[in-house]
């Protein structure tokens, strides 16, 4: 049975072709500008890779996705709104289509055949240049009331903390992201307490990104080391936050950030088990590392299909 995903990105649009969980076909053309552009290049890379053959195409899309397949909203696709993205292809392909947010179909990919695997309750977090999730309850995707589940980057860590693009204040991803690793180390330099990022970055603190401090702790630099520590309790106290509301078996975290490895998911784990209350009266929550890397968001679009109620006519 073969299906196809494509993972509508920023800046490309990555199709592949999905046969028993294996990936039988890969194709990528860069995201165009426009709405009418946007289905062309849908309608051609899903093509590309079998998609008018196939038994459905899903696809993901990084904005909010009602559940009759409109993207109603995309902040990092400018111009769209309301784009009627499952009604346009299925008339274009002849195929049924399936559109959800792109992070809900990484988490789905990775439930199916990447690091989620064999959890029925697991929870996908993104980190990136900000925080993307999908959540898996009971072995099925919660997607909401509207399709708009999943949002865990805008959870307010601190209503008094920098805006955030959203319109709030002081969510998650001003934190955990790699956007706040930017602001941590420009803290670090400003106090002196990193002076190998401080070098990465020329000299000027204003110009301390994220990467600086992964490259500098790569190296050995204990003090880009006790950065990521900063940034793992960040990203603990939102991970907590979501085991008191999900009680997941796993978090698996996914998202440029990742990179670092166990440089960052250490002290993750570390400050996840420090602040999750009644901790030592539960099983443990694993916390690992996603495996499908940039493929996530297609392949999981493409396993959209893999359940009878998925594939039913409509
Ligand atoms: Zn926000």
């Amino acid at each position: 049975m073969r299906t196809v995903g494509v993972d509508l990105g920023g800046t490309k649009c990555l199709a592949v072709a999905l046969e028993g969980g294996t990936v039988v076909g890969e194709d990528r053309i860069p995201t165009p500008v426009g709405e009418v552009a946007l289905f062309d290049a849908l309608a051609e890379v899903a093509t590309a890779v079998g998609g008018t053959e196939a038994l459905g195409v899903g696809v993901g899309v990084p904005g909010l996705v009602d559940r009759t397949g409109v993207l109603r909203f995309a902040p990092n696709l400018p111009g769209v709104f309301d784009l009627p993205i499952r009604a346009e292809l299925e008339s274009r392909l002849g195929v049924p289509v399936r559109v959800d947010n792109d992070a809900t179909c990484a988490a789905w990919g990775e439930r199916q055949v990447g690091a989620a695997r064999g959890y029925d309750d697991v929870i996908l977090v993104t980190l990136g240049t900000g925080i993307g999730g999908g959540i898996v309850v009971g072995g099925a995707l919660m997607r909401g009331a509207n399709g708009f589940a999943g949002e865990i980057g805008h959870m307010v860590i601190d209503p008094e903390g920098p805006p955030c693009p959203c319109g709030q204040r002081g969510c998650w991803e001003r934190f955990a992201s790699g956007g706040g690793l930017g602001r941590l180390a420009q803290h670090a330099a400003a106090e002196g307490r990193a002076a190998r990022i401080l070098a990465l970055a020329g000299g000027d603190p204003a110009q301390v990104h994220g990467e600086h401090v992964t490259i500098a702790a790569a190296e050995g630099d204990a003090e880009a080391q006790a950065v990521l520590v900063e940034l793992g309790r960040w990203i603990a106290l939102g991970l907590v936050n979501l085991a008191n509301a999900f009680d997941p078996e796993a978090f698996v975290l996914g998202g440029g950030l990742v990179e670092a490895g166990e440089l960052l998911l250490g002290p993750v784990r570390t400050a996840f088990a420090g602040l999750l209350s009644s901790g030592s009266h539960r099983p443990p929550i694993a916390i690992v590392p996603a495996t499908l890397g940039e493929h996530a968001g297609a392949i999981g679009a493409a396993s959209l299909f893999d359940t009878v109620r998925e594939i039913a006519p409509t």
